[in-house]
């Protein structure tokens, strides 16, 4: 483990703050600050990923170690660790926010893996930053928790996605006013450690363009693409053809999180990253019952900004954002314009051919789109379980009356959608019939793109009160399953089950908030 090989690109090529002070401020010209993670009181280990450990490096010894959880709960640096915060704004449900910064997050080093790739290692939760805010830099177990699950759990599902690394309790207690409504609790603290190869965003570039600073945002702009976009040209076009690329990266990843029923929770542009892996799991959630006009997020109860069936013109809007910062790097701004209209073209796209894969079709055309909009009311209407609908779908046999297995994925049993149910069957079989996929082909396709197993609100939940209450044996089971989501595995079905009753309106299950 003391023979990692550090290459910290970030802080030797960028400008930082010449301030090592303790204590909040605007940090101005820098891309960084030096920071110390705030020591724990008793780091202890509670779950790792093992693909990830083994591409960084560490072999399952090293991880055991308890120096390890000394290290991933900020107590000890290895050799070649630097420890710093990124400075970056951002806006916030839609409006200019100025300087965020990493504020609960600590970077650790940029690990050179034993695959050769970069993974940068970063702590969530770590301690106050120069960019903290009125806020702790803490996180509690539960929001932890969910980051570790779930990012991991992403990226098993094919979704472009920043990693887990590990999760450690730290011993402390932290105190967190869940729903902001004046009852703070005491709660488990814990560190995430994420790892993603760059955890630039858009808002690394919004903040030095709001402030007029363009010879950094010209600087940053250089360093993300010669370390993260290796393969644009330099010269001339490189900022043009960097930005389609970043629009192409966030078009696709964002048709993945419709296809298998993610909301963000929070698509602030300092939550977007600019190499389109999804970043920052804080108030997401999964589709349950059907319904494109959910959001997790409390704080975005009102407006609901941040719904499912919205994510995809909020990336837009984003891009315009970075867009717009971007623009002082360009003489004439076709490039950028290229870049949003890459992003309309590449979404339509990709998500054609994700709702295809979902149905069981080689291809949906523009005549096959009522048939996929008539299907989508009709899930909502019906309150189905997506997940578990589009996998029945693929057991469906053509012209036989829908199997009970089907009509189970209806919160109702299909009772109130029975007739509409039918008849869009009927389309679907003719449709089919003409597709000439064979069932089989059919099915093992519809597999691949319909996951079995996800992340439900409610499953966290369940984990997270197991282990705060020091069980640790659901996580892992938890982790399992999530490791092969389009695999039916014997004796998971409590891990495929629909919502139950008790999770309808509870905290944590249909409700989130940003407090962690
Ligand atoms: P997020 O919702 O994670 O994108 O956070 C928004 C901003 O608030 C970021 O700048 C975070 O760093 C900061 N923030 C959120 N929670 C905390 C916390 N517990 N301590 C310090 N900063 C925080
Ligand atoms: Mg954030």
């Amino acid at each position: 483990m003391n023979d990692l090989r550090f290459d910290n690109a970030f802080l030797r090529e960028l400008p930082g703050d010449p301030s090592q002070a303790p204590g909040v401020r605007q940090v101005e010209a820098a891309a960084w600050s030096r920071v110390r993670p705030t020591p724990v009181a008793g780091a202890r280990l509670l779950a790792w990923s093992p693909d990830v450990a083994e591409a960084i490096g560490f072999a399952p010894e090293d991880v055991l170690d308890p120096a390890f959880a000394e290290v991933f709960a900020g107590n000890a640096l290895l050799p070649g660790m630097e420890t710093w915060a990124a400075n970056y704004g951002g806006h916030q449900f839609g409006h200019w926010a100025g300087q965020l910064g990493d504020g609960r997050a600590i970077g650790l080093g940029e690990a050179i893996g034993r695959d050769g790739r970069r993974h940068e290692l970063q702590l969530k939760g770590a301690g106050p930053t120069p960019y903290s805010r009125t806020a702790d830099g803490r996180a509690v177990l539960r929001s932890s928790l969910r980051e570790f699950i779930c990012s991991e759990a992403m990226h098993h599902l094919g979704v472009p996605t920043t990693r887990a690394l590990s999760l450690v309790a730290t011993g402390d207690t932290v105190v967190r006013d869940m729903f902001y409504d004046g009852r703070p609790e005491a709660e488990p603290g814990a560190v995430v450690c994420r790892v993603a190869p760059s955890f630039v965003r858009f808002g690394t570039f919004e903040l030095p363009y709001a402030r007029g600073d363009v010879d950094l945002l010209r600087r940053l702009a250089d360093f993300t693409i010669r370390r993260d976009f290796p393969h644009i040209a330099p010269g001339e076009g490189r900022f043009g053809d960097w930005f389609v690329d970043v629009c192409e990266r966030t078009a696709r990843t964002v048709a993945e999180w419709m296809r298998v029923g993610f909301v963000h929770g929070v698509m602030n542009t300092d939550n977007m990253s600019i190499l389109g892996l999804t970043i920052d799991y804080g108030p997401y959630g999964w589709i349950e019952p059907y319904d494109p006009d959910w959001t997790p997020n409390t704080t975005d109860a009102q407006g609901r900004r941040y719904r499912f069936g919205w994510q995809p013109r909020v990336a837009h809007w984003n891009l315009g954002r970075l867009a717009q910062a971007l623009s002082p790097l360009f003489a004439d701004t076709a490039p950028l314009q290229a870049g949003l209209e890459a992003y309309g073209r590449v979404f339509a796209e990709a998500d054609r051919a994700a709702q295809a894969r979902k149905l069981g079709l080689s291809r949906l055309d523009d005549d096959d789109l009522p048939l996929l909009q008539d299907l989508l009311t009709l899930l909502h209407d019906g309150e189905a379980d997506m997940t578990r609908f589009y996998r029945a779908l693929g057991t469906y046999v053509p012209e036989r009356p829908p199997a009970p297995a089907l009509l189970e994925t209806f919160h109702d049993g299909a009772s109130r959608v029975a007739g509409v149910l039918a008849d869009w069957l009927r389309r679907y079989d003719a449709r089919l019939e003409r597709d000439g996929l064979g069932p089989a082909q059919r099915q093992a396709r519809m597999q691949q793109a319909n996951p079995l197993y996800v992340p439900r609100n409610w499953l966290l939940q369940e984990v997270i009160e197991a282990a705060t209450a020091g069980d640790m044996a659901p996580l892992r089971t938890l982790q399992e399953v999530l490791r092969r989501p389009y695999d039916e595995q014997p004796g998971r079905d409590v891990h495929a089950r629909m919502r139950p009753d008790w999770a309808r309106d509870r905290a944590g299950c249909s409700m989130l908030s940003c407090s962690s």
